[in-house]
C-alpha cells in the first residue's frame, strides 16, 4: 500500500506546466492530490522563467537521475517526440516506476514495446493526453464502451488542420494564406508537416485503433493523406453538393478486414462531425450494442491536457492505494499485430475535380471511361468554364479504390480529352 505517490516530470513546457500547476494548487480539485508530490523537475535548461515555483533542488537537467531515482513511484513523460523520451521511459519501466506520457509519437511507434516491458515489471503505463488532449477517449475505450464490439472510429483528432479546412471554407482563402495565418498566431507549427500531412492524426488513430479493435496498429500500415491538396474551390463545390470538407482519421472493421487512413473526406453536411470547427476535436465511435457516442471538446492545449495527466497519475495514486495487483481494467495490455487491409481495397464514394480543354462530348468520354472500370457516377457535372477550359466535378457512388484510380489513370490517354489535369481527388462519407 503507496501512502503518497512521488512523481518525477520529464518536461515543464506547455502541458508539463500545467501539470505542475494542478499537482501544487494549494485548493486541489481532488482530495487524492494532496497525497502526490514533486520530486523532481528535468528540462533542458535550467535559465529559462517558468510559469510555476518549484522548491530549490527540484529541477534539474538530470533526466537519467529522475528516471532512476529509486524515491520516485511514477515518471510523467512530457518532453515530447521519439528520443530520449522512448529511452527515458523504457528505463523507467525497468526501475519499477508507472508511466504517464502525453506522447502519441512514441506510443504510436513503441507502444509494443513499451507496453511489453510494462508487462514484466508490473506496471502501469497510461496515455490519456496522447489522443486529442482533454478528451476523455482512452479510458471510456478501456472501461466503459469495453463490453461493446467496436464497428468503426472516426475522428476529428488534428486541431491545427480543422481550423485550417474551417477558415478556408468561411472565408474562401486558399490553404497556403490560411496556413501562414495560423502559423503566426500559434494555431500552426513553423514546419507544419506533422499536422497538415496528417502524420499527427495517423499517430493518434493507431494508437485508438488499436485499443478499440484488440490488435495492435502498425503505423507504417495506416494510408495516410494531408490537407494540402484541398483548395478554396474544392470547398465551395463540396458545399453546392452539400458536404464540408473534414480531415478524418478512420478506423473501421466490416467483413473484409481493419482498415485505418487519414484523408480529407467530403462529409454530409447532417454528419454529427461536420459541425466541429476550428481547433476543436471530436471523436465518433460506433459498436454494437450501444450505437453511437461522440466525444467532443478541445483536442490540445496546457489546461485541457494537463487536465488528462493528472487524471491518469490520480488513476494510478488510486489504484496503488487499494491494491498491489495491476488493474486489468486500467492497464493497456498487449495486442497481436494486426493485417489491415490496404487502402486500395477500400470501398468508398469519391469526389474529384477535373479541367480539361471544352469540347463537345467530353463529359460522354469521361463516363463511358468510368464505366468501363465499373466506376457508377452519382454525378457528373462541368461546374466552370475558363479559358477554353472545362472544370468538371464528378461524385462516384460506392467503388473500390483500385478501380477509381485505374479509371482516372486512363483519363488522359482518352481521345478527346486534351490539357487533363486532376488537382483534386477526395473521399466521400455517407451520412452518419
Ligand atoms: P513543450 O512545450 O515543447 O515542452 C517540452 C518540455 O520538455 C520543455 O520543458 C523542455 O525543456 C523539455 N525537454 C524537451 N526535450 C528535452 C530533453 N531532451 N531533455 C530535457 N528536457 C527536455 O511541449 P508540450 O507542448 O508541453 O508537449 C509535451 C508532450 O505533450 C508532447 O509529447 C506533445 O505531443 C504532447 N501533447 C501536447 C499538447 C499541447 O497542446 N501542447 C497536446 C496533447 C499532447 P525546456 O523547458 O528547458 O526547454
Amino acid at each position: 500500500m503507496v501512502e503518497s505517490l512521488k512523481v518525477g516530470l520529464l518536461g515543464l513546457g506547455t502541458v508539463g506546466t500545467a501539470t505542475a500547476e494542478s499537482l501544487l494548487s494549494p485548493n486541489p480539485a481532488h482530495a487524492l492530490l494532496k497525497e502526490i508530490t514533486i520530486s523532481k523537475v528535468g528540462v533542458n535548461s535550467l535559465d529559462k522563467p517558468r510559469g510555476v515555483q518549484l522548491s530549490a533542488g527540484v529541477l534539474t537537467t538530470d533526466l537519467e537521475g529522475i528516471v532512476s531515482d529509486p524515491d520516485i513511484d511514477l515518471v510523467v513523460e512530457l518532453i515530447g517526440g521519439l528520443e530520449p523520451a522512448r529511452s527515458l521511459i523504457l528505463k523507467a519501466i525497468a526501475n519499477g516506476k508507472h508511466i504517464v506520457t502525453a506522447n502519441k509519437a512514441v506510443i504510436s511507434r513503441y507502444g509494443e514495446e513499451i507496453y511489453q516491458a510494462a508487462e514484466q515489471a508490473g506496471v502501469y503505463v497510461l496515455i490519456e493526453a496522447a489522443v486529442a488532449g482533454g478528451i476523455p477517449i482512452i479510458r471510456p475505450l478501456q472501461q466503459a464502451l469495453s463490453v461493446n464490439r467496436i464497428d468503426s472510429i472516426l475522428g476529428i483528432i488534428n486541431g491545427t488542420t480543422n481550423y485550417i479546412l474551417t477558415k478556408m471554407a468561411a472565408e474562401g482563402t486558399d490553404f497556403a494564406e490560411v496556413l501562414a495565418e495560423a502559423q503566426q498566431l500559434g494555431y500552426a507549427e513553423a514546419d507544419p508537416s506533422a499536422d497538415v500531412d496528417g502524420y499527427d492524426a495517423a499517430d493518434k488513430i493507431a494508437i485508438l485503433a488499436t485499443l478499440a479493435f484488440g490488435e495492435q496498429v502498425n503505423l507504417e500500415d495506416v494510408s495516410c493523406d494531408g490537407i494540402r491538396q484541398v483548395s478554396a474551390v474544392d470547398i465551395q463545390y463540396a458545399e453546392r453538393l452539400g458536404f464540408e470538407i473534414k480531415l478524418l482519421a478512420i478506423a473501421q472493421r466490416d467483413e473484409t478486414g481493419l482498415q485505418v487512413r487519414v484523408h480529407p473526406t467530403l462529409l454530409p453536411k447532417n454528419h454529427p462531425l461536420a459541425t466541429i470547427d476550428g481547433v476543436n476535436n471530436a471523436i465518433l465511435v460506433e459498436g454494437d450494442p450501444i450505437g453511437q457516442v461522440m466525444f467532443y471538446g478541445p483536442g490540445a492545449g496546457g489546461g485541457a491536457t494537463g487536465s488528462a495527466v493528472v487524471s491518469d497519475i490520480m488513476n494510478i495514486a488510486a489504484m496503488l492505494k487499494s491494491s498491489q495487483q495491476v488493474n486489468p481494467l486500467i492497464k493497456i495490455p498487449q495486442h497481436p499485430r494486426s493485417q489491415l487491409v490496404p487502402i486500395q481495397k477500400l470501398v468508398t464514394r469519391f469526389y474529384a475535380r477535373l479541367i480539361c480543354v471544352d469540347r463537345p462530348g467530353v463529359i460522354g468520354n469521361l463516363g463511358t471511361c468510368f464505366g468501363k472500370h465499373d466506376v457508377s457516377l452519382e454525378s457528373i457535372v462541368q461546374i466552370d468554364f475558363n479559358n477554353g477550359l472545362a472544370e468538371i466535378v464528378v461524385v462516384t457512388h460506392n467503388v473500390e479504390e483500385e478501380k477509381f484510380r485505374k479509371a482516372l489513370e486512363e483519363i488522359p490517354h482518352l481521345k478527346g480529352i486534351d490539357q487533363i489535369q486532376i488537382p483534386s481527388v477526395l473521399r466521400v462519407l455517407r451520412e452518419a
